[in-house]
């Protein structure tokens, strides 16, 4: 792959690679030492300067990013970086510490006292408890809405004090699709920046094709893959954006370990066949779920039944491997933890995108307040690992044994 960044100061170009080759070679270029294929975890707070007056004029590195000290981040950051801006398909990207981190920088970096923000119902907890707890208290005001709005009725919730429509597409425990599109069209026309957690989309949504300013993701899922990190990416399409979440993160301190990035630069490397070989198997197990007479629904848009299917098809190129299961109404709290608890294979635990199995029970784990948390039952959250699908559906065969035995 030709790099001429060294010359022209920009990514090299990708064009034309399909993602898997550009997983394998993006964030190399520049990066060898001693000609090893990866780069180096280069850990350090000091940055030394040849002389006083280079310490004026600053090392900036092949991208104009300036190394000055350590929480200004450094090569093994920078890499991440490229990696995760060509996973979004943004131009680039700041690495924060955690996947919370990477939603409270751009909401900080826009949002002044007297300002209002839009927050879709469904939206991942910890960004409604700091919408409610240190954006109230700022004076910020929030307002929740259905996340299945569509463009006019977006545009009636947007007040002239509007900075932030905030996305998240499907949604957390409920994966409820947004139209995206029309969102944003609705928040453009009225000056509103809009942000999306595509943690759930990864590469699989585009969201700068489909009017995202701020692009989120919580690296700890699936491009660390492993379970072995926390780490997070605000990711953008424009220079202007780019100063805006990069300046808030430096006000803020905000830092990564390189150790981090580099583990989250080995995940890149395989995740176009994590991807692959997950999406497939989520999508045995929920249909194999959907034939279950234990089971109201399975709540995942790549499924023709589910109500956000037309709008997955029309803007995503795949789905990831977490999905929701609605179990009859017969079934309460105890028959169903019965169920999770005797699983073998899955794990009972938060987070996602690792090469292992879960299984969390949500209903009553929620909070909605501009919609119905009831959805006709008891429902569990299934993160289907890299084990062997039918292992998988044998093991759960078990858990719905165990409902009908009670
Ligand atoms: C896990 C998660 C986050 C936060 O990531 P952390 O690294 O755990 O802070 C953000 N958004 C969504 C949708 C998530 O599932």
């Amino acid at each position: 792959m030709p790099d001429d960044s060294a010359r022209t100061g920009r990514r090299p170009a990708e064009g034309g690679h399909g993602f898997a080759t550009r997983m394998s070679h993006a964030g190399r270029a520049g990066t060898r030492v001693h000609g090893f294929v990866n780069p180096a975890v280069h850990r350090g707070s000091t940055v030394l300067h040849p002389n006083c007056e280079s310490r004026r004029t600053f090392q900036k590195d092949r991208f104009n990013r300036v190394m000055t000290y350590g929480t200004a981040g450094g090569p093994t950051h920078y890499a991440l970086e490229d990696v995760v801006a060509e996973i979004e398909g943004g131009t680039r990207c700041v690495i924060v510490g955690t996947g919370l981190a990477a939603i409270s920088v751009p909401l900080m970096a826009y949002l002044r006292a007297g300002d209002h923000c839009l927050m879709p119902d469904s939206v991942y907890g910890p960004a409604r408890a700091l919408a409610n707890g240190l954006l109230r208290g700022w004076g910020v005001e929030t307002t929740f809405y259905d996340p299945r709005v569509d463009e006019a009725g977006m545009a009636a919730l947007i007040r002239p004090n509007t900075r932030v429509v905030y996305t998240e597409s499907p949604g957390s425990h409920t994966f409820e699709m947004q139209d995206v599109p029309a969102i944003a069209r609705a928040a453009h026309a009225r000056g509103a920046k809009v942000l999306m957690d595509n943690t759930w989309g990864i590469h699989h949504f585009q969201p700068f094709r489909h009017g995202v300013d701020v692009s989120i993701q919580a690296l700890t899922k699936y491009v660390g893959g492993h379970s072995d990190l926390l780490l997070g990416a605000v990711t953008v399409a424009n220079e202007a954006d780019y100063l805006a979440v990069r300046g808030a993160a430096a006000q803020m301190g905000h830092y990564a370990s390189p150790d981090d990035c580099w583990l989250a630069l080995r995940g890149a490397r395989t995740l176009p066949v994590r991807l692959r070989q997950q999406e497939a198997s989520a999508l045995e197990v929920a249909r194999w779920f959907q034939r279950q007479p234990q089971v109201l629904r399975v709540l995942f848009p790549a499924l023709p039944e589910d109500p956000g299917h037309a709008i997955w098809k029309r803007d995503f190129t795949g789905a990831c491997s977490l999905f929701g299961v609605v179990f009859q109404p017969r079934y309460g709290e105890a028959d169903i933890f019965a169920m999770v608890d005797g699983l073998a294979l899955f794990g009972i635990g938060a987070s996602w995108g690792g090469f292992e199995s879960l299984a969390v029970p949500t209903t009553g784990f929620i909070t909605r307040t501009a919609t119905s948390p009831d959805l006709g039952g008891y429902a569990v959250r299934f993160h289907i690992g890299l084990e062997d699908p039918a292992d998988l559906i044998a093991d759960l065969a078990q858990g719905l044994a165990r409902l009908e035995s009670r």
